[in-house]
């Protein structure tokens, strides 16, 4: 709700205000996405939802649907920390910012269960076998080096551990960006399908229209840090009003 972002002025370099006046929401079961140029302000607003970077305006709500909405921003950190462990996830479209590199992709799942409260050794493994075989990551591989495997691997193996712990939210950050086409499409595909099956509250923040149009319902349009367009993501790959937005289609088709 009205989430803005100024970063302070550094030696250098004059304050910037990435964001201003962002608001949305995201209901179970759906998707929304943020889409804008690089440096439109995509990463900060997600950042902000998460807690990695401190809004300097608004605030960010979790729950509410069924009454009782907690201000993510103003709880004290104990319950943010707990509450980015077993609610809220992310996928990086770095996965050296999502994974552990020089752990194995089942210690990667490991580790995220075990900050979640998980114990039982037979437990955890057995949940991470069951997400790495949902990602399509083989099993045969549970146990290499995660740094070992492609930039798609790496990818799907970020997926599992973001959805290890069955969030309510799930924030993606261009997920598929730098991937080779194919190996993206797969990647996409396979989200496509992971969202379908769960009732999760997805924000997919992408410069790339065709990922937004695959994956959403309904999305926000930024430019400079704010808000200028939003609706259904149909509606809005098919008719676009705003000549920004309509530079973002054009690209995407
Ligand atoms: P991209 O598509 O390149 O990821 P984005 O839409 O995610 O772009 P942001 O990363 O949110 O954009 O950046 C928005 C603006 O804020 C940019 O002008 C950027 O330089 C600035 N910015 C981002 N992070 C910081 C920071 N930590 N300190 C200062 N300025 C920042
Ligand atoms: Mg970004």
């Amino acid at each position: 709700d009205g989430i803005g972002k100024t970063y302070p002025a550094r030696l250098g370099s004059t304050e910037v205000t990435a964001a201003r006046d962002v608001s949305f929401d995201v209901a179970p079961g759906e998707a929304l996405g943020i889409i804008g140029e690089s440096g439109s302000g995509k990463s900060t607003v997600m950042r902000c939802i998460i807690g990695d970077e401190v809004a300097t305006q608004g605030a960010v709500y979790l729950g509410g649907f069924d009454g009782g909405a907690t201000n993510v921003l103003t709880t004290d950190a104990a319950t943010r920390r707990a509450l980015r462990v077993s609610q809220l996830s992310v996928v990086y479209q770095d996965p050296a910012a999502g994974l552990n590199l020089k752990i194995s992709a089942g210690g990667n799942i490991a580790d995220r269960l075990t900050a979640a409260g998980w114990r039982s050794y037979h437990d955890i493994r057995a949940r991470a076998a069951a997400l790495l075989d949902r990602v399509e990551v083989p099993l045969s591989r549970m146990d290499d080096v995660a740094g070992q495997f492609s930039g798609g691997m790496r990818q799907r193996v970020q997926i599992a551990k973001a959805l290890a712990t069955d969030p309510q939210v799930l924030l993606l950050d261009e997920p598929t960006t730098g991937l080779d086409a194919s190996v993206a499409a797969g990647v996409l595909d396979l989200l496509r399908e992971l969202l379908a099956e769960r009732d999760i509250a997805v924000v997919v923040v992408s410069h790339d229209f065709a990922v937004i149009d695959a994956l959403t319902d309904r999305a926000i349009v930024m430019h400079r840090g704010n808000v200028i367009e939003s609706g259904l993501t149909d509606q809005l790959f098919a008719d676009p009003h705003h000549p920004y937005t309509q530079r973002l289609v054009a690209a995407a088709r």
